[in-house]
């Protein structure tokens, strides 16, 4: 439990109580349900109403608007006990925050009172659109099209992989409006209702099952000037901004995969026996479990420190790098290790263990793969050398 943490990181009262209140709805409205979510691929969207009740849904956005006020070591913490239950509603909450915090930070009045109020109670779910078919990891070479109109613009093309696009009120989407690169990108708010867009394929996946993800057709989507989220042509620096903060809530997230892989191994290495004893008894066994727990203080430490320098407003992009590169990886390589410990059993869906296993992988591809957030760690010691 987050309890056990604090020992190591002097995390204050009001940052436990807000865990401990994430930890309890998820215990309570996430848990009995989550086996079939996951089967069925279900969204949970009522879900969302009750998280917000434990503001969870606003939980970096001010008091003014209708949130919780709170930091990042908080925010950090609720991501990781949801993603202990469900990965899926951790990515869910964390891309709906990490535009909740993008509105802060770049919002013209009219658009945090547009939709601050509405993201923070839960009644409207927040997306992301970067990626392309062809602009993942290299993003700043996204194609689709906004051109200018006397009224505002006219948006063209597709954009693939959208968290919660088939839910979502509101969407930062970046379009290219200027010429090649980082300088041509703008970002903007788009309301999916406007029209013009569909969604055109809902992405069946590996695992994270009851995360939405789709791909977006935008068809000569007209939208108005007001809805360019920042300056012209800093929607490339913005949406990174933004990814930046989103790497502390991926890091928390793996985090809480593998809080949830320690809890089941023990729980199973005590329980099963194999020649006549605890398979625990057995240092093949207990290294795991040892290497396990490890590896959880390590990524806890790394991701409450990014998070930590978020909140006291100091460069945190290499910390959170770092974080979501290691916790990440940790929770890779140790959902397989939970799997094993479980042996035939884990590769049942009786146990926990095969959706760890499945749900892990991703949280080294989106939001930069590991080896971008290397790069990042590299040029943050050797600058560009190309
Ligand atoms: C379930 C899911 C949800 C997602 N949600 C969103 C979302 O909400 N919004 C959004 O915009 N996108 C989303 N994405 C997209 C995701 O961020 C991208 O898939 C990711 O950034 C990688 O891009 P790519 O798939 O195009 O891979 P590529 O960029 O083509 O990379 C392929 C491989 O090459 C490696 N590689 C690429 N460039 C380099 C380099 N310079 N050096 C070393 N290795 C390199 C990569 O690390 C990777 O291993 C989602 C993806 C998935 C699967």
């Amino acid at each position: 439990m987050i309890a056990a943490t604090g020992a190591q990181f002097e995390l204050t009262g009001e940052q436990r109580a807000i865990g401990a209140l994430a930890a309890e709805v998820a215990r309570r409205e996430i848990a009995p349900f989550v086996a079939q979510w996951d089967r069925d691929h279900v969204f949970p969207r009522e879900l969302y109403r009750k998280l917000t009740d434990a503001g969870i849904m606003g939980i970096l956005v001010p008091e003014a608007y209708g949130g919780a006020g709170a930091d990042y070591v908080s925010y950090a913490l609720a991501i990781e006990e949801l993603a202990r239950v469900d990965a899926g509603t951790a990515v869910t909450v964390s891309v709906h925050t990490m535009i909740c915090s993008a509105i802060l930070r770049l919002g013209s009045d009219e658009q945090k009172a547009r939709w601050l109020r509405e993201l923070a109670a839960g009644d409207v779910i927040a997306g992301f659109a970067l990626t392309e078919s062809d602009a993942g990891s290299d993003a700043a070479n996204i194609r689709a099209p906004a051109n200018r109109t006397p009224d505002g613009y006219l948006l063209n093309g597709r954009k693939q992989w959208c968290t919660n696009g088939s839910y979502a009120g509101v969407i930062m989407a970046m379009f290219r409006t200027g010429g090649d690169g980082a300088k041509g990108v703008s970002a903007f708010l788009i309301d999916p209702a406007t029209p013009g867009i569909s969604v055109e394929r809902v992405t069946e996946k590996l695992g994270i099952h009851t995360s939405n993800t789709c791909d977006l057709a935008f068809d000569d989507v007209a939208v108005a000037l007001s809805s360019r989220l920042g300056e012209e042509g800093a929607g490339f620096g913005n949406a990174m901004r933004a990814l930046t903060a989103g790497r502390i809530g991926i890091a928390a997230q793996a985090i809480g995969i593998l809080a949830a892989c320690l809890d089941e191994s023990v729980a199973f290495a005590k329980e099963r026996v194999a020649f006549g004893k605890p398979i625990g008894s057995f240092e093949g066994v207990s290294f795991k479990i040892a290497q396990m727990s490890t590896d959880l203080d390590a990524a806890r430490m790394l991701t409450y420190r990014a998070a930590a320098l978020a909140d006291a407003g100091q460069p945190f992009a290499i910390a959170a790098s770092k974080a979501k590169l290691f916790a990440s990886t940790a929770a890779r390589k140790h959902a397989a290790q939970a799997l094993q410990i479980h042996g035939g059993y884990g590769y049942t869906t009786e146990f926990s263990a095969e959706r760890h296993y499945r749900d892990a992988k991703i949280t080294e591809i989106y939001e930069g793969t590991s080896e971008i957030q290397q790069l990042v760690i590299a040029r943050s010691h050797l600058g560009r050398l190309d």
